[in-house]
C-alpha cells in the first residue's frame, strides 16, 4: 500500500479550467490561445464574442457568433444535454459551457503573443514525458528541470530546461546531466510553433481549431 500524506505535488486545478481557448482578431486570423478564465474575462468585457461551431454542421462548418449574453442563454438551454467533449464552468448561481473560439471586436486589443517559456509551453513541447527516464506523466507529476543547475549558471532557456518527473528531479539534484549519469531522452530545442496548440489539435475537443488555423496561418507558422 503506498504511503499517505507523500504525495507533495499540488493538486491540479478540474480540467474546465485548464482548457484553452483560441483567439481570432477582428479579421478572423487566429492569433492567441488563452485560458478559459482570460477568455471569459474579454467576453465579460464585451471586447470579444464567440465564434461557435454549430452542432450537426461538422461538414459544412457552419459558425455562429454571440455575445456573452447570449452565449449565456445558449448555454443554459443546453446545460442539460451535455455531452463528454464539451468543457462547462459553474459561474455563482449559473453554468456556462466553455467556448473553444473567441473573436475580439476591436483592434490591437491583444497584442501578438511571443512564445513564453512557462511550465505549460515546456510540458507541452515534452509531451508530458520526462526528458531523463522518458515516462510519461500527468502535469502535477511534473517538474522542470534546468538541465545545468542556476547554481552553476544554467539559464532558463528552451535549450536548458525540460520537463522531467518528480523521481528523476530528486535523483539529479543540483547536479548536471553528466555528474548525476543521466542521459536525456532528446536535446532540447525552441519549438518552432506553439507546442500547445499542436498538442491541443491532437484532441478532438479542439476540431473547430482547424478552420482557423490550417492552410496559410498554419503554413506561416502561427507565430504565437
Ligand atoms: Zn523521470
Amino acid at each position: 500500500m503506498p504511503a499517505r500524506g507523500r504525495h507533495t505535488a499540488a493538486t491540479p486545478p478540474p480540467a474546465p479550467l485548464q482548457a484553452s481557448v483560441l483567439v481570432l482578431n477582428r479579421s478572423y486570423m487566429a492569433i492567441h490561445i488563452v485560458g478559459v478564465r482570460r477568455a471569459f474575462g474579454l467576453l465579460c468585457r464585451e471586447v470579444a464574442e464567440v465564434v461557435h461551431l454549430e452542432e450537426g454542421s461538422r461538414n459544412e462548418r457552419t459558425f455562429a457568433n454571440y455575445d456573452f449574453q447570449s452565449w449565456r442563454e445558449i448555454s443554459q438551454l443546453h446545460a442539460e444535454f451535455k455531452q463528454p467533449h464539451e468543457d462547462w464552468v459553474r459561474a455563482v448561481n449559473f453554468e456556462i459551457r466553455v467556448p473553444r473560439v473567441i473573436r475580439l471586436l476591436g483592434f490591437d486589443q491583444l497584442p501578438r503573443q511571443k512564445l513564453q517559456i512557462n511550465r505549460r509551453n515546456v510540458l507541452a513541447r515534452d509531451g508530458n514525458c520526462c526528458q531523463y527516464c522518458g515516462g510519461h506523466f500527468p502535469s502535477h507529476q511534473l517538474s522542470l528541470d534546468h538541465i545545468t543547475p542556476r547554481s552553476r549558471g544554467g539559464t532558463t532557456t528552451w535549450e536548458n530546461v525540460v520537463c522531467a518527473c518528480l523521481k528523476c528531479n530528486i535523483k539529479k539534484g543540483g547536479r548536471t546531466p553528466n555528474e548525476a549519469k543521466m542521459r536525456l531522452v532528446r536535446r532540447p530545442v525552441k519549438p518552432k510553433r506553439n507546442p500547445l496548440l499542436l498538442l491541443r489539435l491532437g484532441n478532438p475537443k479542439y476540431e473547430s481549431w482547424r478552420t482557423w488555423i490550417d492552410g496559410v496561418y498554419w503554413d506561416l507558422g502561427f507565430r504565437i
